[in-house]
């Protein structure tokens, strides 16, 4: 579980995040829609310890990720994270570079990692690019690629930061169907997207954001079918 306990969070004299809760339960993918400049990947950076908090607390199954205390890499072992690109090792191929976190954080052995890799490779559909160079990759190939190297850890949760948003719209939908996947497999999610009928499908709750505050929550049907705020639904015209 990720509880999120009236979260502030500022760069400099910018007030970022303006006191943020939310739970995410076990099991549970959450959605978190809004403007350019509202809070969202600075969120998704404070949940796995790569940002600062300034006031509140985020645990994440119980574990306090702000403390001092807190073996934060350890921690984020648990938490993949896939961003709008990840820019793989270009010399190491496919399956190189999906074994090498759980070679060098876990320290697996090479047939290990490589199981692991092979495994994760053919979930995400490319048992037939192992071999391959990233270069040589579609956009959504890669994609396909950074989410098989999160899972490659075994991750308890998964945070997407805008997944889709550098592809052409045609390759959009083999990402989004690997997310769909993992999703009905039961993994935990907070997704930042700007896809909103996909948010409506995979979603058991949905958060907008706006000026670093969860403006309306819900759920999908609620939030984006019939929102009560007038600023979310102008938020909805503007990216329909
Ligand atoms: P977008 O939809 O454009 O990705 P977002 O909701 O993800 O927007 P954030 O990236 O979280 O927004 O940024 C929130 C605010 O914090 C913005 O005003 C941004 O300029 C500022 N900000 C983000 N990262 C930094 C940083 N490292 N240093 C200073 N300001 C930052
Ligand atoms: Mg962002």
């Amino acid at each position: 579980m990720i509880e999120i306990d009236n979260v502030h969070k500022s760069f400099g004299s910018l007030d970022v995040i303006k006191g943020v809760s939310l739970t995410v339960n076990k099991g549970e993918v959450v959605s978190i829609i809004g403007g350019s400049g509202s809070g969202k990947s600075t969120l998704l950076m404070c949940i796995n310890g790569l940002e600062s908090i300034k006031s509140g607390s985020i645990r994440v199954d119980g574990t306090e990720v702000h403390a001092p205390s807190t073996d934060i890499n350890k921690l984020r072992q648990k938490i993949g994270i896939v961003f709008q690109q990840w820019n793989a090792f270009p010399h190491l191929t496919v399956l190189e570079n999906v074994m090498l976190a759980p070679r060098k954080v876990l320290g697996l052995s090479k047939q290990e990692a490589e199981a692991i890799a092979v495994q994760q490779l053919t979930h995400v559909g490319l048992a037939d690019k192992l071999k391959v160079f990233p270069g040589k990759l579609s956009g959504g190939q890669q994609q396909r690629m950074a989410i098989a190297r999160a899972l490659a850890m075994s991750p308890d949760y998964m945070l997407f930061d805008e997944a889709t948003s550098a592809l052409d719209p045609q390759l959009v939908g083999e990402v989004l169907d690997t997310m769909r996947m993992l999703a009905e497999d039961g993994m935990t999610m907070v997704l930042v997207t700007h896809e909103i009928r996909f948010a409506r499908d995979v979603s058991d709750r949905v958060a907008f954001f706006r000026n670093g505050l969860v403006h309306e929550i819900g759920a999908p049907e609620q939030v984006l079918g019939n929102p009560q705020k007038p600023e979310t639904a102008d938020f909805l015209k503007s990216v329909h």
